[in-house]
C-alpha cells in the first residue's frame, strides 16, 4: 500500500517505553486514532489528515530524514546517536515534550570503590550508543575500546565481554540488580517531536504546522496554571514579581472596594504552596489556582 499523499505521516515506536505516552500526546491534542488490530502497522487518525507508521524507535530519524514520514517523536538520545553517524543530517528536533525522560550512563562494577573517568583508559565499555560515548570520551581525552551491543548491555560485564557499560539509566534499578553503580553522566533525554528537513509542498507544510500548533498547546497547559487572586493595588509590583512565569496579568477593580484589585494570570510554570505563601505574603487574598484544558498561543 503506498502512503496517501493528502496526508501527512507521523512515525512513533510501535511499542516500548514512548508508544503510551507518544500517543495520549496525541490524543490530548484531539486526534481519535483507529489502529487497524495489535499487529497493525500504521494507525489513522479519523478527524484530522495524519497516518501514524508504528516502527522500532531506531528507524524513526530515518524514516523523517528520507522524508517518508515528514514528523516522528523520539528520544534525544536516538536522535543524537542516527544525527552523530550522518553529519549531513536532514532531521529538525521541533519541541521536547516532558516524558521518556532518561540519560545515558556509564556504570561500573559496584565493588570497585574508588572511580576516575581516568580509569576508563585502555578498557572495554560495552553500549548500544557508540558515537554518543565516543564522543564524550573524546572530550574528556580517554581513549577506550567501545564494544557496540544492541542490546541486554548490563549484562556484558557479567558475560566477560567488556568491564563497563554505558547505558540508559533512569531509576537505576536494573544497574543495581546487576551489580554495576552510575559513575558519569554521558547524555540526557527526553522524547521529542522531530521533522524532515526535505521540502514539503505548502498543503502539507499547512497540515504539519497545524498539528504542531495543537501539540504545542498541550504540552505548555501541561505546565500552566491560572491563577485569579484579590490584592491592595499597591500589591501589584510585588505580586507581578511572584507569579511565576506571567505575562502581563489581567487587573480588575473590585466593586465596592476601592483600592482593591482582582489579578488574573496564566503562569506558565508550576505553581508550588511556597508560591501562594509568598502571595498572600504580598498581600494577596482568595487565591485560586486552576489547571488550564486548552490552550493556543
Ligand atoms: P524498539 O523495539 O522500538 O527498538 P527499544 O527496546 O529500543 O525499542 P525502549 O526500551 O522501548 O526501546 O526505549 C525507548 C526510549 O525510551 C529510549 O530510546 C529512551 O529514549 C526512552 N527511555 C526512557 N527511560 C528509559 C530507560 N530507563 N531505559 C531505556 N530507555 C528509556
Ligand atoms: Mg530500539
Amino acid at each position: 500500500m503506498s502512503p496517501d499523499r493528502n496526508r501527512i505521516h507521523l512515525a512513533v515506536q510501535k511499542s516500548g517505553r514512548l508508544s503510551e505516552e507518544s500517543l495520549s500526546l496525541l490524543k490530548g491534542a484531539g486526534l481519535r486514532l483507529s489502529r487497524g488490530g495489535k499487529s497493525s502497522l500504521s494507525a489513522r487518525a479519523d478527524n484530522y489528515p495524519l497516518d501514524l507508521m508504528l516502527v522500532r524507535d531506531d528507524d524513526i530519524p530515518t524514516f523523517v530524514a528520507d522524508g517518508v514520514c515528514e514528523l516522528g517523536i523520539v528520544g534525544q538520545n536516538v536522535l543524537e546517536e542516527y544525527a552523530l553517524g550522518q553529519p549531513d543530517r536532514r532531521i529538525e528536533e521541533v519541541a521536547r515534550l516532558g516524558f521518556g525522560r532518561c540519560s545515558l550512563k556509564i556504570a561500573a562494577p559496584d565493588s570497585l570503590n574508588f572511580f576516575k573517568l581516568k580509569m576508563l583508559e585502555g578498557q572495554r565499555i560495552a553500549t548500544s550508543y557508540p558515537n554518543i560515548l565516543r564522543r564524550f570520551l573524546d572530550t574528556q581525552g580517554i581513549s577506550a575500546d567501545i564494544v557496540t551491543m544492541r542490546g541486554a548491555v548490563e549484562l556484558a560485564p557479567r558475560l566477560g565481554i567488556a568491564r563497563f557499560i554505558c547505558d540508559l539509566v533512569s531509576t537505576g534499578a536494573t544497574l543495581d540488580a546487576n551489580g554495576l553503580a552510575p559513575v558519569a553522566d554521558v547524555f540526557d533525554s527526553e522524547a521529542v517531536m522531530i521533522r524532515t528537513l526535505k521540502p514539503v509542498d505548502a498543503p502539507h507544510r499547512a497540515k504539519m504546522d497545524g498539528l504542531l500548533t495543537r501539540i504545542g498547546g498541550v504540552i505548555a497547559t501541561q505546565e500552566s496554571k491560572y491563577i485569579v487572586l484579590n490584592a491592595p493595588e499597591s500589591a501589584l509590583p510585588a505580586i507581578s514579581k511572584i507569579l511565576p512565569g506571567a505575562e502581563a496579568p489581567t487587573v480588575v477593580p473590585l466593586v465596592g472596594r476601592p483600592g482593591q484589585v482582582a489579578v488574573q494570570a496564566v503562569c506558565q510554570e508550576s505553581v508550588f504552596w511556597e508560591t501562594l505563601e509568598r502571595l498572600k505574603g504580598a498581600g494577596a487574598s482568595a487565591i485560586l489556582v486552576m489547571p488550564i484544558e486548552k490552550m493556543m498561543m
